[in-house]
């Protein structure tokens, strides 16, 4: 971890002065790390780094350390935890040591955000702590000798997280937490003044929006509930809020329940590679797409579903799109709808449901010639139909193509004779089946091959609904969260194991 402003301060020319030579080399090691890290970030610019060119500085957009991640105060918890915290730590010392945030925002002079001690929303609430967890330095962090765990140490600073105690064997209902954790600091034999620090997830491109880290209100198992009830139950944010304060009177933000959710898809984000190596194994995949919001802007969610793995992206109706998901490497059966996006899989199945539908779209026209080509051509595929049915109990001696073969012909010359028809739905949907004819044919030659989609299509269902009541999200970080944790919890249902473990925690 690099050097602190709280570490650099206390070094200086008399403190260097008094240490032994091969503590001056230790020290020495670290600071010309420091420095060539230093010298590389300053140097980093849109040309050369993964940086897009609207990234400000990091020091431009960073959330004021004295807020911490916003989680401690603006539940009033922090400052609970500001008055007792052991130690006489003056009042500048209780900011959480963020790191990698040194200098305050310009502008203002404030911090964005909430401002300490502001009031809230409603009252402030006041946690009775139920545990304690005291965090000390293990080594030193100027010359990197190991700390005594009996030496001598203070406390600094302190936050509370709020968390659902474990179940207790043979009871009912939720027993929550409050656990004060305390950042010890302590004294080195050379002198210098280390600090436990909080830990937090390195940077990631990805994610640079989502702070990931030890410092937070919200604990994993009531994050997992918040997540359970904004997508599962697709509940707003200010409904969970209601409701935590209605049924728990525990008192979060809408604010702390957005974080605590986009933090839980970062914290997700390593399952996505397991998700996509078993999509990618899978003999048959359904896939479909539905239109999404993200902040005004029309993007797709994409389901894509094997036998055990619901996958959802969020992202472009594009093939490119597809074949990232599925690393160009999916050699198994694609079952989708008639979207030009699919047509490049050559092993694949068109979901006949769909079709169907398009040809009672014909057959209830108004032009009575294009109502009985339509008519004819569902009674065809109906028949079909049957008969793949009827060959999944008990296999013909013959194969389906040869005893079907007069109505196969018949429906290729109804599509052929209307390929160019003046009337455009007729035109349109002969055209499909003539384009995609092997496609549509081969479950005549496979019986036991799916006819539908239904599994991509019900998929979808649950998070259309979702769509209509969140109007999309606002954020690619929230998207990717979105469908990252939509991910987990639905293969958790495909698999019939349950997606919240209160019992396990982290
Ligand atoms: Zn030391």
């Amino acid at each position: 971890m690099r050097l602190s402003k709280h570490d650099l301060f206390q070094m200086d020319d008399e403190w260097l002065k008094k240490l032994p030579a091969e503590l001056l080399l230790e020290v020495s090691k670290r600071l010309l790390h420091d420095v060539k890290e230093l010298q590389d970030r300053l140097n980093q610019n849109p040309g050369n780094s993964s940086r897009p060119p609207s990234t400000k500085a990091p020091w431009e957009k960073a959330p004021d350390p004295a807020v911490g991640n916003g989680a401690p105060t603006e539940s009033g918890a922090g400052e609970a935890a500001a008055e007792t915290a052991e130690g006489s730590a003056p009042a500048q010392e209780t900011t959480p040591p963020v790191t990698e945030r040194p200098s305050p925002r310009k502008g203002s002079g404030k911090p964005p955000g909430k401002q300490l001690g502001s009031q809230g929303h409603g009252r402030t609430q006041k946690l009775a702590v139920t545990d304690r967890c005291a965090h000390r330095p293990e080594s030193c962090a100027a010359c990197g000798a190991v700390l005594a765990e009996d030496a001598e140490s203070q406390a600094y600073t302190a936050w509370d997280e709020v968390d659902i105690a474990p179940p207790v064997e043979g009871r009912i209902g939720l027993m929550f937490s409050v656990t004060r954790h305390t950042l010890l600091e302590g004294r080195c034999a050379c002198g210098h003044v280390s600090r436990a620090m909080p830990w937090r997830a390195p940077p990631d491109a990805q994610w640079e929006k989502v702070e990931l880290g030890e410092w937070r209100l919200v604990g994993p198992r009531l994050a997992g509930v918040i997540v359970l009830l904004a997508l599962r139950m697709r509940l707003s944010r200010a409904s969970i809020r209601e409701l935590l304060r209605e049924v728990f009177d525990l008192s979060l933000s809408t604010g702390v329940i957005d974080e605590t959710i986009r933090e839980a898809g970062r914290a997700s984000f390593p399952l996505e590679d397991a998700l996509v190596a078993d999509i990618v194994q899978a003999a048959q995949l359904h896939v479909d797409e539905t239109s999404w919001s993200e902040s005004g802007v029309l993007l797709w969610l994409w389901a894509l579903v094997s036998t055990s793995t619901v996958l959802y992206l969020i992202g472009p109706r594009t093939r490119e799109m597809l074949e990232n998901a599925l690393q160009d490497g999916y050699t198994g059966i694609l079952i989708s709808d008639g979207y030009v996006v699919y047509r490049n899989w050559e092993n694949r199945l068109r979901c006949w449901p769909h079709l169907m539908r398009k040809l009672r779209g014909l057959a209830e026209s108004s032009d009575g010639r294009v109502s009985r080509v339509g008519q004819e051509m569902e009674a065809i595929l109906t028949a079909l139909m049957a008969g793949i049915y009827a060959a999944r109990l008990d296999p013909p001696p013959q194969a389906l193509p040869e005893i079907y073969a007069a109505e196969v012909k018949r429906l290729q010359h109804l599509c052929e004779v209307h390929q160019t028809d003046q009337h455009p739905a007729l035109r349109s949907v002969v055209r499909e089946f003539l384009h995609d004819w092997k496609v549509i044919l081969r479950p005549l030659a496979e019986p036991l091959l799916p006819l539908s989609n239904n599994a991509a299509e019900q998929a979808l269902r649950h998070w259309v609904i979702a769509r209509y009541i969140s109007h999309g999200t606002r954020s690619e970080e929230g998207s990717r969260a979105f469908a990252l944790l939509a991910s987990v919890i639905e293969t958790c249902r495909r698999r019939s194991q349950r997606a919240l473990q209160l019992g396990i925690g982290e």
